[in-house]
């Protein structure tokens, strides 16, 4: 169980938090969506639960040990202090892929097993295969990213986050940046994960997906959750209060 408590976030000369304090938990398992108008914060709610970006208040904690604590002041402090093991906790994917241009495939998803968890590269390449496998892409393994279309290279980056088995898995709109033909094979995966028990925190625009996957939605704005749910059908077809209305009718 992932449990958020009166989070504070604030980027150093910003004049707002961009969070004011708050909390929300996610269980094992469960799928946690994340939306809000753009500059909400889901981004920056993503980084601060990787550990990306220090807290200026409230906790974070895994499992009912805190895993971080906020400072005040800490604002330049460089990304949270996390021992490794803590880390590999959380994976994460982003928008924009963020493969390294000049390894291939199988390279750019063994690299941190190799380097960091210090695997035996025979191993790592054998799990690798067997993600690749799994989403698809094992006769690909040899091509660079620049040779893969854009899904491929969000299906990789999946890869490259899955092998280090982090408990929680954080994705940033991870179809935002492709063409809509390509957008159902990755969100394919991701409901395959989801089916598989892996818990997620997942911010998206895709509001179909969205409602398909949650277990769980928060509705970030103005630094707060304005609205949640445990019932995303009914969040997404019948939202309750006018914030949630006015947000999804700007999908319409
Ligand atoms: P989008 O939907 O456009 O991706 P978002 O909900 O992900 O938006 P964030 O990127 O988390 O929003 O940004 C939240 C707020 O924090 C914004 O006001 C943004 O300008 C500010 N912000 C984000 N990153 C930084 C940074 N590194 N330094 C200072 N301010 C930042
Ligand atoms: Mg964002």
């Amino acid at each position: 169980m992932l449990q958020v408590t009166d989070l504070v976030k604030h980027y150093a000369g910003a004049e707002h938090n961009v969070f004011d304090g708050i909390s929300f938990s996610v269980p094992k398992g469960k799928v946690l969506v994340i939306v809000g108008p753009s500059g909400s914060g889901k981004s920056t709610l993503l980084r601060t639960i990787a550990g990306l970006e220090p807290i200026q208040g409230g906790t974070i904690s895994l499992d009912g040990q805190v895993i971080e604590t906020g400072k005040p002041g800490n604002e330049n402090s460089g990304r949270a202090k996390r021992p490794e093991a803590l880390r590999t906790k959380f994976g994460m994917v982003f928008q924009s892929y963020e493969l390294f241009p000049n390894k291939d495939v199988l390279g750019n998803i063994t690299m941190a097993p190799i380097l960091v968890q210090k695997r035996k590269k025979a191993e790592a390449e054998r799990e690798a295969m067997q993600l690749l496998e799994r989403v698809g892409l094992a006769d690909r393994a040899h091509a660079k990213p620049h040779e893969l279309s854009g899904g491929q290279r969000q299906r990789v980056a999946i890869c490259r986050a899955l092998i280090l088995h982090p408990e929680i898995l954080l994705l940033d709109e991870i179809t935002a940046a492709l063409d809509p033909e390509m957008v159902h094979e990755v969100l394919e995966v991701v409901v395959e994960l989801a089916d598989a028990g892996q818990t997620m925190l997942i911010v998206t625009h895709e509001m179909q997906f969205a409602r398909a996957i949650a277990d769980r939605v928060i509705l970030l704005a103005d630094g707060k959750i304005v609205d949640r749910s445990t019932d995303p059908e009914q969040f997404f077809t019948d939202p309750q209060t006018e914030r949630a209305k006015e947000f999804l009718h700007s999908f319409d």
